[in-house]
């Protein structure tokens, strides 16, 4: 496995790749501290491609300023032997100092998609990740690149992205990956004390709660929004919000059975944690 650190090892390992008749390049971008989660995108595309690339990139423009970007976990060791394991050709673990300089190009994320719910909550959160995509794609330039459902709204911005500036690649959803208790798995979970990830379960029973409703018959959007809350206050958890939206994200009246995704945010202490559910 090729560990590049830099904008020109990455460069030249992809034009070994071009040199030797690669044409399936697949890529799971990433902030490390890997897990389950991410190990599911990288098996599904070790398997669909002929070479695949993960990059491992803490990025800096997707956090603001009041967020954890100093304290997010880093386990590079760790990382690097999972990658070397699951049959990965090449980590990218570049610098924000190489990755951006200061006078960059804007990039900015789908308007609709950033004024909503994780938009709303972290302004330019969405615009970070538009903007480090643009550079690992050009970089990397995969056939195919995979994304969890885990960030759902994160799919329908990357999505977006893709189509509008008629990017030569494939996005490809992945399913989302919980602990056997039903937490999603999250890098964040590290910040959960045992007490804390007891709260956090909430997010995952409040999502199943409300999927129960809608199949008993109950498809209203407040009252599932309200079954939810309940749910998250109860624990303990303080709810950012919840919504009942279609797989475009525009919110719906009523939940429809195969075309609706359930969504939470919370704070768990100070761990904001989001989850979802396609029903
Ligand atoms: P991150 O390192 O948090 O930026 O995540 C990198 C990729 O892994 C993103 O596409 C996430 O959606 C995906 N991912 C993170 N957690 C999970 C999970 N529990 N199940 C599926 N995909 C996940």
């Amino acid at each position: 496995m090729k560990i590049c650190r830099s904008i020109s090892e990455i460069k030249q390992f992809r034009q070994s790749l071009e040199e030797n008749g690669v044409k399936n390049v697949g890529f799971v971008p990433t902030m490390g501290a890997l897990h389950e989660g991410h190990l599911s995108l990288i098996n599904q595309a070790v398997s669909q491609n002929e070479a695949m690339v993960v990059s491992i990139f803490v990025n800096p423009t997707q956090f603001l300023p009041n967020e954890d970007l100093a304290a997010y976990p880093r386990k590079e060791a760790a990382d690097l032997a999972m990658c070397e394991t699951a049959g990965v050709a090449a980590v990218f673990l570049p610098q924000a100092e190489e990755i951006y300089s200061d006078d960059e190009p804007k990039i900015l994320a789908s308007k609709r998609l950033s004024s909503l719910f994780e938009g709303a909550s972290r302004a330019g959160h969405f615009d970070g990740v538009c903007a480090v995509l643009t550079k690992l794609f050009s970089l990397i330039r995969p056939s195919k690149a995979y994304f969890g459902k885990k960030d759902a709204q994160q799919v329908a911005v990357v999505q977006n992205l893709v189509a509008r500036l008629f990017l030569p690649l494939e996005i490809v959803p992945c399913e989302l990956v919980r602990a056997k208790d039903g937490l999603a798995l999250s890098s964040r979970n590290a910040y959960l004390s045992s007490e804390e990830r007891e709260v956090a379960l909430s997010l995952s029973r409040a999502l199943k709660e409300a999927a129960q409703l809608v199949a008993r018959g109950v498809t209203d959007a407040q009252s599932l929004n309200e079954k939810m809350s309940q749910i998250l206050a109860a624990a303990g958890a303080q709810k950012d919000y919840t919504a009942v939206v279609d797989r475009e994200f525009n919110e719906l009246s009523h939940a429809k059975l195969h075309e609706t995704i359930l969504l939470i945010a919370a704070r768990v202490g100070k761990t904001r944690l989001i989850d979802n559910l396609w029903i």
